[in-house]
């Protein structure tokens, strides 16, 4: 039922954003995007199985935990209307704190490349992650939901909500100055998450948020506006037998092939971010290259 529910979703989404990446895109889009858009539907087809699982471990667990009265929201005495919004809160925290996990920790950061070295975003790139990224993201979620109490249904609500946004928020759509700062004062908008896809770590390290831009704000890991022309999409040390087939893709984590720190291209609007010093549990990448970034 959730299945068809997201593939309806996906299926409308995809349409309208690909009407309005036609119309109005942020940058030129890229010659291989017909190939592209078709391989991240099929890693996406890939990723529907530990999906379609989870999904049904989820059920069962939540039936067993409603017999239970088991988790912190289920033992609250609370309104339905406000269970949901906690509910919906704490699952995009979820989200935002899964992502941090997978870029600070290495074995994890092997996994997330996947979704990083897509050299142009579109969006069905919001599709593009590992298959075992989806499963270790849904085993965390299903401990998660548990402990917290949260519904099988609020999961689906967050769900038909984060989706779309999801692709909203990866595709190469430019909008109106105006509708833009409206917009990222709540929702994650594409000039926001593009600089998350930078190849230059100081801003590959921000912007996590899924959904609402909260966490971004609360976490100090917002990153500064910027030009979506100024920005590297991708991760250097990466070449196309990689970032292009799904092969590629889900052979990732296992070759030998390491990020490299990538360049800004408008260095002296980040000098106080690249004077700051990488964490001890930074991502795993090869030492500075002196090739010059690529578009
Ligand atoms: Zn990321």
């Amino acid at each position: 039922m959730e299945g068809l529910l997201n593939t309806s979703i996906a299926a409308g989404s995809l349409a309208l954003f690909w009407m309005l990446e036609a119309m109005i895109p942020a940058v030129p889009a890229s010659g291989k995007q017909g190939v592209m858009r078709l391989r991240h539907l099929l890693l996406a087809l890939v990723n529907a199985l530990p999906a379609v699982a989870l999904a049904a471990i989820l059920g069962i667990a939540d039936a067993a935990a409603n017999a239970a009265n088991f988790g912190i929201l289920r033992i609250m005495d609370i309104p339905i209307w406000a269970h949901v919004i906690a509910a919906f809160l704490l699952l995009d925290f979820l989200q935002y704190a899964c992502h941090v996990l997978m870029h600070k920790t290495p074995i994890l950061w092997r996994l997330h490349a996947v979704h990083h070295h897509a050299e142009h975003l579109e969006s069905t790139t919001a599709f593009r992650f590992h298959t075992m990224e989806v499963a270790i993201h849904g085993i965390i979620t299903l401990a998660a939901v548990l402990l917290l109490g949260i519904h099988v249904l609020d999961v689906v609500i967050y769900n038909a909500i984060m989706l779309p946004a999801a692709m909203f928020h990866h595709s190469n759509i430019r909008l109106h100055p105006r509708a833009e700062s409206v917009f990222r004062w709540v929702i994650i908008t594409p000039r926001m998450h593009r600089v998350h896809h930078s190849r230059w770590q100081p801003e590959t390290d921000s912007n996590y948020s899924a959904v609402l831009t909260i966490w971004d704000r609360l976490f100090g890991t917002l990153s500064a506006d910027r030009r979506p022309e100024a920005i590297n999409v991708g991760l250097d040390g990466f070449g196309p037998e990689h970032t292009e087939t799904l092969k590629g893709m889900l052979g990732t984590p296992f070759s030998d092939a390491r990020a490299e720190l990538g360049q800004p291209v408008e260095s002296q609007k980040n000098e106080q971010l690249r004077a700051t010093p990488r964490p001890s549990t930074s991502i795993p990448r090869a030492k500075p290259t002196s090739r010059p970034a690529t578009a």
